[in-house]
C-alpha cells in the first residue's frame, strides 16, 4: 500500500505545517492491517502557545473583514475538498479503517457540505433593530473570539469542519486537537483552507492526548470550546470550561432507541436499524442500539436482519464492495468484545456475529443479540462497536418509556406506517435527534445534537451561529437624559 496523501508535519499553525519532536511519539495505525503508517508528535507547551497566539492575534482582522469576504475563502475550500474528494477519502480510511465505499461519500463530502452551508450563510449574519418608541436599541452579532475545537477518532474530516466552518464563518478563530486515535485528516483540512486563502493562524491543528486538550480548554484566551466525545470527557471539559465562564458546544455519546411497530415497512425498518448499528462498523454516537421491536414481527424482523447481513463484505476498506472494515483500534475492538461477552453472560440471546474475524487488523463480526432485557450492561451502557440489541415490546406506552429510560439523549428513531403515531412517538423522545421511517440522516441544514447527559448545543443548521457568536446590545436614546438629581 502506498501513502501517497499523508500531511507532512504533525501541527498546522499559522498557516504552516510545523514539527516539534520533543512531542511524545503518537503512533498512526492502519486499522485493517495494524500495521503504523504514520507518526505524529504530542504538541509541547511552546506549540501549543504558539498555536493560541497566532489565532488570537489573526482573529481580530478576521472579524473586521464581510460575512460575504469570509464567506467566499470558505465556499472555496468547499470546492477544493469536493475535487480532491478520493484522495480525501482515502486518507479517512487511513486514518480510521471506515470502507472506502463509505468514506468517499459522507466524510469529505459533508466536510464540504458544512464549508459550503456556512460560507453561504457568512453574509447574512445580522443583530436586529428594536424600536421602543421615540428611541431604539440595536444587537450586534459577534464573534466569540478563539474557539477550541476538540474531535473524536470516528469522523475525523467532519468533525474538523463541522466545528471549523460555523467558527470561521462567524469570525473566530479555532484551533482544533483531533482525537489521537485519527490525526491525519484535520492537518489536511487546514493545508486546503490556506490554500483557499485563510489568512495565517485561523485554523491551527495541534495533535496531542487528552493533557493537550485539557491545556487548551484552560488557556484564558480561550473563549470556546466544542467538544465531540464520551460522556465522561465532556464532564471533565465542561466543569474545565466552566471555570472560565466559556461557551461549550458538547456533543457526547449516546444509547439511542428505534422503535419498530408491526405496522412498520419491515424492509425498511431492518434497513434503518443495519444504518443505525453498522454503518462505520457500528462506530457513530447517534445509533440506534436499542431496536424494539413489537413483538408479533419480532421473529421476521430477525430473520431479514440476519439474512441482510450475510450479504455485508467484509474485508479490505479499500476495495470498492467492502461495505463493512474494521474497528478503529485494538483497543475499541476489545472493549467491544468485552460488551459482547457480557452480553452472552448476562443471558442475551446472540443471533449473529459475535467474533473477531481471523485476519489482521481489528474486525469484529455484525452481532446482534436478541431477548435483551433493559437491566443487562448491553442494554444500559454505550458500546460504540457493531452491537445491536433487540428487545420485545407489546404496547406504544411501554416501549416510549423503556425507550426513554436512559441518561442520554442524543438521537431516537421510529418505524410505523401511521403518521399520527409516529409524530405522537417523537413528541415524547427525550433525545434532540430524531428520525421517521428512517435514520442517521445528518445533513448540514438541520440542528443536530443531544438532550440529557448526550450534550449541550447545537452542530449545523442557523442554530449552530448561536453558538459561535454572542449579542451585543446597543441602547440609543434620542433625546434628553432624565436622573432623579
Ligand atoms: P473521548 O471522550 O475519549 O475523546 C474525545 C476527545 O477528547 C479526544 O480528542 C481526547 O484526546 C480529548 N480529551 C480527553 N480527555 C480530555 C480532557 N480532559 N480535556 C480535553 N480534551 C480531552 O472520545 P472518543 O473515544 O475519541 O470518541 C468516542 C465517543 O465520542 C463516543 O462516546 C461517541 O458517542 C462520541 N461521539 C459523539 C458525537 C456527537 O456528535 N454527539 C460524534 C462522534 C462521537
Amino acid at each position: 500500500m502506498t501513502y501517497p496523501t499523508q500531511p507532512t508535519a504533525s501541527h498546522f499553525i499559522d498557516g504552516a505545517y510545523l514539527e516539534d519532536t520533543a512531542g511524545a511519539e503518537i503512533p498512526v495505525i492502519y486499522p485493517a492491517t495494524g500495521e503504523r503508517i504514520a507518526t505524529v508528535h504530542a504538541a509541547t507547551p511552546d506549540v501549543i502557545e504558539r498555536a493560541l497566539a497566532s489565532a488570537k492575534r489573526a482573529q481580530t482582522a478576521w472579524a473586521a473583514m464581510t460575512g460575504t469576504e469570509r464567506g467566499r475563502i470558505l465556499r472555496r475550500a468547499a470546492d477544493i475538498i469536493r475535487a480532491r474528494n478520493h484522495e480525501l477519502s482515502v486518507l479517512e480510511t487511513q486514518d480510521t479503517g471506515k470502507p472506502y465505499q463509505e468514506t468517499s461519500v459522507a466524510d469529505a463530502t459533508s466536510a464540504a457540505d458544512a464549508l459550503e452551508y456556512f460560507g453561504g450563510l457568512a453574509g447574512s449574519l445580522t443583530g436586529e433593530h428594536v424600536q421602543l418608541g421615540e428611541n431604539w436599541a440595536y444587537t450586534r452579532r459577534e464573534p466569540l473570539g478563539v474557539c477550541v475545537g476538540i474531535g473524536a477518532w470516528n469522523y475525523p474530516t467532519q468533525i474538523a469542519c463541522w466545528k471549523g466552518a460555523p467558527a470561521l464563518a462567524c469570525g473566530n478563530a479555532m484551533v482544533f486537537k483531533p482525537s489521537e486515535t485519527t490525526p491525519l485528516c484535520a492537518l489536511k483540512v487546514a493545508e486546503i483552507l490556506y490554500e483557499a486563502g485563510l489568512p495565517a493562524g485561523l485554523f491551527n491543528v495541534v495533535q496531542g492526548l487528552g493533557e493537550v486538550g485539557a491545556a487548551l480548554v484552560n488557556d484564558p484566551r480561550v473563549a470556546k470550546v466544542s467538544l465531540t466525545g464520551s460522556v465522561p470527557t465532556g464532564r471533565k471539559v465542561y466543569a474545565a470550561a466552566a471555570q472560565g465562564m466559556k461557551h461549550v458546544t458538547m456533543e457526547l455519546g449516546g444509547k439511542s432507541p428505534l422503535i419498530v411497530f408491526d405496522d412498520a415497512d419491515l424492509d425498511n425498518a431492518v434497513g434503518g436499524a443495519i444504518l443505525g448499528n453498522f454503518y462505520s462498523s457500528g462506530q457513530v454516537c447517534s445509533n440506534g442500539t436499542r431496536v424494539f421491536v413489537q413483538r408479533g414481527i419480532r421473529e421476521a424482523f430477525l430473520d431479514r436482519m440476519a439474512e441482510r447481513l450475510s450479504k455485508a463484505v467484509i474485508g479490505d476498506p479499500m476495495e470498492p464492495e467492502t461495505s463493512f472494515g474494521p474497528m478503529v483500534s485494538e483497543r475499541q475492538m476489545d472493549i467491544v468484545l468485552g460488551y459482547i461477552a457480557k452480553g452472552e453472560a448476562e443471558g442475551a440471546r446472540l443471533v449473529c456475529g459475535g467474533k473477531r474475524l481471523n485476519r489482521n487488523g481489528f474486525y469484529i463480526e455484525p452481532t446482534v443479540f436478541a431477548d435483551v432485557t433493559d437491566d443487562m450492561t448491553i442494554a444500559r451502557e454505550e458500546i460504540f462497536g457493531p452491537v445491536m440489541a433487540v428487545f420485545d415490546f407489546d404496547t406504544e406506552e411501554e416501549a416510549m418509556r423503556r425507550a426513554n429510560d436512559t441518561p442520554f439523549g442524543l438521537a431516537a428513531g421510529v418505524f410505523t406506517r401511521d403518521l399520527a403515531r409516529a409524530h405522537r412517538v417523537v413528541a415524547g423522545f427525550e433525545a434532540g435527534t430524531c428520525y421517521i421511517n428512517s435514520y442517521n440522516d445528518a445533513p448540514v441544514e438541520a440542528p443536530f445534537g443531544g438532550m440529557k447527559a448526550s450534550g449541550v448545543g447545537r452542530e449545523n443548521s442557523k442554530a449552530a451561529i448561536e453558538h459561535y457568536s454572542q449579542l451585543k446590545t446597543v441602547f440609543v436614546r434620542m433625546g434628553d437624559v432624565e436622573a432623579p438629581f
